[in-house]
């Protein structure tokens, strides 16, 4: 079983160590992770949320064994498209995670967005820079925490799919069937009602147009987190009948859990 979805060292935002990763893995027999740290070009705050890749395989490397896999989070954004590139082409990495963390060239978690839009326009918003990111880098193995907007926005019952947003999320959908995109049932939320239901709605849909597989993320930035919410993880992908699956040096493996 796998955790898809671990930030440590070389994620700024991170408590979690690589030795204690290593530690939970030697008590914890038949459970697996992926690490994926933060790779995020032009972040409004210069020198966070990235790393450099030789530094990272230098050190990181000797720890990988079929345990332990070397991802990346992939801040996607329109531009940057150069280093995103270079990143979605180096063969070291097993996994490539795609995430959305900034729109307008704005930190999401920090944005004040509310100050430009009302919600409906945010999540229209939101939800456009999703789509024009797939479209750019269709190379991506897995879009991470498509709901990530809700995690910020100012209202408790936020919702990213509304009769507004519709349309956008049929073209989201379509694209990631049709260039094989994985979504990501990242379990940050997943103990939230209101977060699951929209994460089942989206996924259902995802299956309705021929999406097949999904992967299951914790978003651990501390060794508590990890594996966190994998038994409603586990739920949500058998209702909506969607296989879990990992990535080793970018292809694709059936998870058997
Ligand atoms: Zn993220
Ligand atoms: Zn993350």
């Amino acid at each position: 079983m796998f955790d898809t979805h671990v930030h440590t060292g070389f994620s700024c935002d991170s408590n979690l160590e690589i030795e204690e990763v290593i530690d939970f893995l030697e008590k914890n027999q038949g459970k697996k992770v992926i690490i994926t740290e933060h790779m995020d070009f032009k972040f409004p705050v210069k020198g966070l949320f990235i790393f450099d890749k030789d530094e990272f395989f230098e050190e990181y490397s000797k720890y990988r064994n079929e345990n332990l896999l070397l991802g990346v989070e992939l801040g996607l954004r329109t531009d940057c498209e150069y280093q995103a590139k270079k990143v979605l082409s180096d063969e070291r990495f097993d996994y490539i995670l795609g995430s959305v963390h900034t729109m307008d060239g704005t930190d999401i978690a920090n944005g004040h967005f509310y100050d430009r839009y009302n919600e409906e326009e945010l999540m229209v918003k939101y939800l456009e820079t999703i789509l024009n990111c797939i479209n750019k880098y269709p190379e991506i193995d897995s879009l991470g925490h498509i709901d990530f907007i809700t995690r910020y926005s100012a209202k408790e019952d936020s919702k990213f799919i509304i009769p507004e947003t519709l349309q956008l999320i049929d073209s989201i959908v379509e694209k990631l069937v049709e260039k094989d995109i994985c979504v990501e049932i990242n379990t940050r939320r997943i103990h939230v009602e209101n977060a699951y239901n929209e994460l089942r709605h989206f996924l259902t849909l995802y299956k309705e147009k021929g999406g097949k597989y999904v992967t299951v993320g914790s978003d651990s930035h501390s060794d508590s987190a990890l594996f966190s919410g994998f038994s409603t993880a586990k739920k949500l992908a058998d209702e909506v009948n969607l296989q879990i699956v990992y990535y080793k040096k970018r292809k694709r493996i059936i998870d058997g859990w």
